[in-house]
């Protein structure tokens, strides 16, 4: 497995194709220089003869509407879904892979600002298998930093400039001898973890903070919702205090990158008995099954390339 992106990788940007190492942007580009940015990442899973790309409308939706709550602009949510099909068809993968779009502010002009700044927009993929190395469950802490608010950085749009409280939060877990952290955001309350969304499991019920603590609306948290609905399992959706999480019976995290992952330990307290619990169990094999194609039920998630 390799996180980083092959050099040869045909790569879009800004209306043409080229090689990976080719695709080069000014280093006075507004995005650079103040996190002008959004994005999304999208899975392919290869099921021996084809990538079936994973939520790719629901991907280029978001990205759609992210941009433009940031006052930026894309091409249409159908040619962005062109330009990410025809990405997987230049490079021919046999592996899973991870897509990379983004809307980025491409102008070079001094001072930050959104308006009259032009947009550009990139694709390109990488190989990609499993997000984290460990299949035993993660250990992990409480960030000391507090994840940013909507009225700062809208966690929700999945801004480039906001990856950074990610970054810090990230570095100091595994600086400390953790896998990942957990954000509580300005409120005190549980938030998610620097790039996955989270699940509790309480008296039976599985708990999540809703989409207005400052969380990204994530995909697979959605997907999560309607696998767990067709298997009759409770969810809720509200505030969760940070010593939920030391009591908890379950927690697992969930995103496009992680897909679902369960959590052994929160600031070195075990949850559970530290191993993957019953209804995360569940809910994992479930998403397995429908992202490599094994319940027809959940076909219409997946695009055939
Ligand atoms: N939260 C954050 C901060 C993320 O970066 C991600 C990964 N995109 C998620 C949650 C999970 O979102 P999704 O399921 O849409 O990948």
């Amino acid at each position: 497995m390799s996180t980083e992106p092959e050099n040869t990788t045909q790569a879009y940007l800004n209306g043409s194709w080229k090689p990976l190492s080719e695709c080069q942007v000014p280093v006075n580009t507004h995005a650079l220089q103040y996190g002008t940015g959004c994005f999304e990442g999208i899975r392919g899973y290869w099921d021996g003869a084809t990538i079936n790309l994973l939520f790719l409308r629901e991907h280029f939706e978001r990205l759609s509407r992210n941009a433009s709550l940031l006052l930026m602009g894309c091409p249409a949510v159908a040619e962005m879904c062109e330009i990410a099909i025809q990405t997987v068809r230049r490079n021919a993968p046999r592996q899973n892979i991870y897509l990379r779009p983004m809307v980025y502010k491409r102008g070079t002009g001094l001072g930050p600002v959104l308006l009259n700044v032009p947009d550009g927009f990139m694709c390109y993929m990488l190989a990609l298998d499993n997000y984290f190395s460990s299949a035993q469950g993660l250990n992990v802490c409480v960030s000391s930093w507090t994840r940013l608010s909507d009225n700062s950085i809208p966690t929700r749009t999945k801004a480039t400039g906001g990856y950074l409280n990610s970054a810090l939060a990230k570095s100091e877990a595994i600086a400390n001898g953790y896998d990942e952290a957990i954000f509580l955001n300005d409120r005190g309350q549980v938030c998610e973890g620097s790039a996955e969304n989270i699940f509790i499991v309480r008296d039976g019920v599985l708990t999540t903070p809703d989409r207005t603590a400052d969380i990204l609306e994530g995909i697979t948290r959605r997907a999560i919702f309607q696998l767990a609905k067709d298997q009759g399992l409770a969810i809720c959706e509200r505030a969760i205090g940070r010593t939920e999480l030391y009591i908890a019976d379950e927690i697992f995290l969930v995103g496009t990158g992680c897909q679902v992952m369960h959590v052994r330990s929160v600031d070195r307290r075990t949850i559970g008995d530290g191993n993957r619990g019953v209804l995360t169990a569940r809910v994992q094999q479930a998403y397995e099954d429908a992202v490599y194609a094994r319940n027809s039920a959940y076909r219409s998630w997946l695009t055939k390339v």
